[in-house]
């Protein structure tokens, strides 16, 4: 069913040499894509995830299931459990001697943050820490990491560049990755660690994030639901296709720099307006939409300036906006069929589309 293929457009040329990855949140959305891509160009990948229920545990188990059917065991190794725990870690980097590591595993979303921030300040700050110490100790060769466009925040510039001042988180998570990315440069700092901090701008595609709006418009519209529009549809975000993501993140473990902050995005926006008319057009379906004021802890406009991951890692990102919705909306057609459409009514507990 997950028959969508997203890969042809990854753009990473043949490496040259045998790595083995060690993939932090790989059950998840872009950890899963990263391990897909990693394993199919020949690394080996270790992934550790807690298989938390931010949302529904079952996409993550078949996240997982989609890579085991495909590879041997000895090529996908799976460890379920906490990054901060000290003995899983300690164990893991000792048995897998990994010289790779893409740490994707974090606490994501930006409103939940606000409800409990002490899980973010867990899993984001003391787990990066955890994973950058063993890291430092186990000799990896390079680090990279996901960061995000919220830490441009209360940015007065609408098109964000890395050499931004960035000193104006406006949500608990945001000034978790900004603590990543502080703690990246002590490590590298101190003990020489390469490491790459990665600020994706609001990631989407084939087996994305449900608590997201690209998934959620998809969804709500084919089921002819209501869809909540914050604000008045003007506000407008940089949208970046999955497989573009995974090229970044691709070539940011194939190019060590000693400590680097990129930004990852399509490097233009489309407002939310335009957004659901593609929605519509790639469903068939016209958006019945509930208009709700602009909510604490969003930022209105973004767009990522990747001037600099062009220039340093050969990145280009390759799919139009258009394109992208009309992929994930054949995936989601592919996986939920019509059949939803009827089943699922009764679920009402709808999460604001997210801006992380
Ligand atoms: P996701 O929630 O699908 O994946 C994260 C995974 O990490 C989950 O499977 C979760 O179970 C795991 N995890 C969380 N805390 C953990 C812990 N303490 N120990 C072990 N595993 C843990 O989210 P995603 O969208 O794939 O995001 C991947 C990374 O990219 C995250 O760091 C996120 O903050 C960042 N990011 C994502 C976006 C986006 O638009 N999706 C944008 C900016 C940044």
């Amino acid at each position: 069913s997950h028959s969508v293929s997203w890969m042809d457009t990854v753009l990473v040329e043949p490496h040259t040499g045998y790595k083995k990855v060690l993939v932090t949140g790989g059950a998840g959305f872009i950890g899963s894509h990263v391990a897909e891509y990693l394993l199919s160009r020949g690394d080996d990948v270790v992934i550790i995830d807690e298989m938390n229920d931010y949302y529904d545990v079952s996409i993550k188990e078949t996240n997982l299931k989609l890579l085991q059917e495909a590879y041997p065991e000895e090529r996908v190794k799976i460890y379920k459990g906490d990054i901060c725990d000290s003995v899983l870690m300690t164990h893991i980097f000792e048995t897998e001697q990994p010289k790779w590591v893409c740490h994707m595993a974090a606490r994501a979303g930006v409103r939940p943050s606000i409800q409990d921030p002490y899980i973010y300040i867990h899993s984001n700050i003391e787990g990066t820490t955890r994973l950058m110490e063993l890291s430092h100790k186990y000799g990896v060769e390079n680090f990279v990491f996901a960061s995000s466009s919220s830490v441009y925040g209360g940015s007065k510039s609408t098109y964000f560049s890395e050499e931004e001042a960035v000193d104006h988180p406006v949500s608990p998570y945001a000034a978790s990755k900004k603590a990543c990315e502080l703690l990246a440069y002590t490590y590298h700092h101190l003990y020489q660690l390469n490491v790459t901090g990665l600020r994706f701008f609001t990631v989407y595609g084939p087996r994305g994030r449900p608590d997201m709006a690209p998934f959620k418009f998809i969804d709500r519209i084919s089921r002819g639901e209501e869809i909540q529009q914050f604000g008045d549809g003007k506000s407008s975000r940089d949208y970046t296709y999955i497989s573009d993501i995974v090229d970044g993140v691709v070539r940011a473990i194939d190019r060590p720099y000693p400590y680097q902050i990129f930004n990852l995005g399509k490097g233009d926006g489309t407002s939310l307006k335009d957004f659901i008319g593609l929605v519509e057009k790639h469903t068939g379906k016209k958006a019945i939409k509930k208009i709700l004021p602009d909510q604490p802890g969003d930022v209105p406009y973004t767009c990522a300036d990747v001037s600099k991951a062009e220039r340093l890692l050969g990145y280009r990102s390759k799919v139009s906006f258009e394109e992208g919705i009309c992929r994930t909306a054949l995936w989601y057609h592919s996986v939920h069929g019509q059949s939803v459409v009827e089943s699922k009514k009764e679920e009402t507990d709808y999460v604001a589309p997210s801006t992380n």
